[in-house]
């Protein structure tokens, strides 16, 4: 019998325990179930969230045969883009929400330390308990102490970006802790054992009848007639994570915000689920990246506009939860907060990277690239994907820990997963600047492999050089190069050149170089006694217009 991600045996129709187990299925019992312990996708949950499949080419040009995928991907997309877009319109001071939205967040790192400490002070004043974790495998162990503690061996989700960095799911089921995503598309994810590819609709590589596979496969209590149609596969999801909420001692969160201020802490989310977990069981347990701060109460005021606009297209969120410490009587009794380093600190000493931490994870940038677009989540090797994953995972993970960084790094190559377009800039609700900290990174990775004998580009780079320094060398290599039009088609294209031209020409046309090059052109124009050509005017057919 294969194994879910969790590290539990995978479930058959009928079967009990487990997030797919719910009360079990009587009449399901006796059902074959030819697809339970069948993958649903090429995507295991992996070791290292943060690092893990291909790198990014290769795993881009495998989805790029998915067609599949790609019709999922632009139908979803395209959807929520033009949500956005009319509900951002009707914003008049857009703009200026966006600046002051940029400018608290800088404001926020600035004084990180300072507003931290003050947040621990008002959720220890209102009985909460403050974890401060370093890394992934602490910020592990301090939740699955306090699971422990409670005798609980299962917890219920909320959707939680934090939580899937550090792996914690996998976490404890190392430690016989069961933890049930309750998002509708967390949970898809989680019965597929596949890995999220968008940040706010991680099953978007999904279509229905895909879901309702999964459900009819995996999900122990789902109806036997259950059918396609959205509305039945989110009632039966309902009904069986109805039951998880009613017995779960423990619920495990992530937090959009966290007020610095007052200890307050918010999530935001359109399902309900959320609400579930915040309220019902005894003990809450959230785990927040120590970005994730507003200095004041008032300053969310600008963030609960700019998120859910930018996020699900939506004027605000069908749910906002906020709570404080503990009430006596009301919710959860016992409340702790895990602060989460886990490479933050070493992304704040960078002056230019360090604005990717002002990332609302609202996934605007995911839906307007082109890239994203048409290779979907998985290729980024990161729960990050997208242009804001390009530039988060290289700073989060540093250089390679194996490598030192440069080429040999898988992550490496995430910031050229961009055309540089600038899309992901125009809709940013907190305006990263992420085309240029995108270029700033390639110049550290060109950077880290300057001087490695082995590079072919930096080979390329220094032969290009050698060539350029003397007007000789120049010409000739002019002339040589112009005999290369002779590859060109009759549309003056190269399409196929030998090895190593062929790795350009692999995925991109090459212009066959002109039959005369510019110094032979300069030299002929200007020979002595000729009459000089006429001068362009503007609007003129000429270089000037190309
Ligand atoms: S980088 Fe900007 S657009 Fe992208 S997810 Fe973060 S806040 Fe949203």
């Amino acid at each position: 019998m294969s194994r879910t991600f969790l590290g539990l045996p995978a479930l058959r129709r009928g079967g009990h325990g487990g997030p797919g187990g719910g009360t079990g299925d009587p009449a399901g019992a006796h059902r074959d179930s030819p697809v339970a312990d069948e993958p649903f996708g090429p995507v295991r949950h992996p070791d290292a969230p943060l690092r893990w499949g291909e790198s990014f080419p290769r795993a881009a040009k495998e989805a790029l045969g998915n067609a599949q995928l790609r019709r999922n991907l632009a139908h979803a997309t395209s959807t929520i883009r033009a949500r956005r877009a009319a509900v951002v319109g009707e914003v008049p001071d857009w703009e200026a929400l966006r600046d002051a939205g940029s400018a608290l967040k800088e404001q926020v790192l600035a004084r990180l330390p300072e507003l931290l400490e003050e947040l621990e002070r008002n959720v220890t004043a209102r009985g909460g308990v403050v974890h401060w974790a370093r890394d992934a495998a602490e910020a592990n162990r301090i939740v699955a102490g306090i699971v422990k503690a409670e005798g609980a061996d299962e917890v219920v989700k909320v959707k939680s970006m934090a939580t899937q960095e550090i792996g914690l799911n996998e976490a404890l089921a190392a430690e016989g802790i069961a933890a049930v995503e309750t998002d509708l598309a967390e949970l898809i994810v989680q019965l597929a054992d596949d890995m999220p590819s968008h940040i706010l609709v991680p099953a978007i590589h999904r279509n229905r009848s895909e879901i309702r596979d999964i459900f009819l496969a995996r999900m122990g209590d789902a109806p036997p007639d259950l059918s396609d149609v959205p509305r039945e596969l989110a009632m039966a999801a309902r009904a069986h994570l109805r039951r998880k909420f009613l017995s779960a001692k423990v619920a495990v969160s992530g937090a959009n915000f966290a007020v610095a201020s007052t200890g307050t802490l918010a999530v935001v989310e359109s399902e309900g689920n959320g609400r579930m977990c915040l309220t019902m069981p005894e003990t809450l347990v959230t785990v927040m990246g120590i970005e994730k701060l507003v200095p004041s109460f008032e300053d969310l005021e600008v963030f609960l506009q700019l998120l859910p606009r930018s996020s699900t297209g939506e004027r605000m969120n069908p749910y906002t939860s906020l709570w404080t410490g503990v009430t006596p009587g009301d919710g959860p009794q016992r409340f702790h907060l895990v602060l989460l380093d886990n490479g933050r600190s070493q992304v704040l000493a960078d002056e230019t990277g360090r604005a990717a931490l002002h990332c609302i994870r609202c996934s605007a940038c995911l839906n307007v690239c082109p890239v994203y677009e048409r290779v979907g989540g998985h290729a980024y090797g990161s729960v990050y994907p997208g242009p804001i994953g390009a530039i988060l995972t290289p700073q989060l993970t540093g250089p390679g820990a194996r490598t030192g960084g440069g080429h040999g790094d898988p992550n490496a190559a995430l910031p050229y997963a961009s055309t540089l377009c600038g899309a992901c800039y125009e809709v940013c609700p907190v305006k990263i600047d992420i085309p240029s900290i995108l270029v700033d990174l390639r110049a550290r990775e060109v950077d880290a492999d300057r001087g490695r004998l082995a590079d072919p580009t930096a080979a390329a780079m220094k032969v290009a050089g050698w060539v350029m320094s003397d007007g000789g060398r120049f010409a000739a290599a002019g002339r040589a190069a112009s005999l290369g039009r002779v590859a060109g088609g009759r549309d003056g294209v190269v399409r196929h050149l030998p090895f190593p031209g062929s790795r350009w020409t692999a995925s991109r046309d090459l212009p066959a170089p002109p039959g005369q090059t510019f110094r032979d052109w300069w030299t002929k124009e200007h020979e002595p006694g000729r009459t000089p050509p006429p001068a362009h005017e503007p609007g003129d057919s000429g270089e000037e217009q190309r």
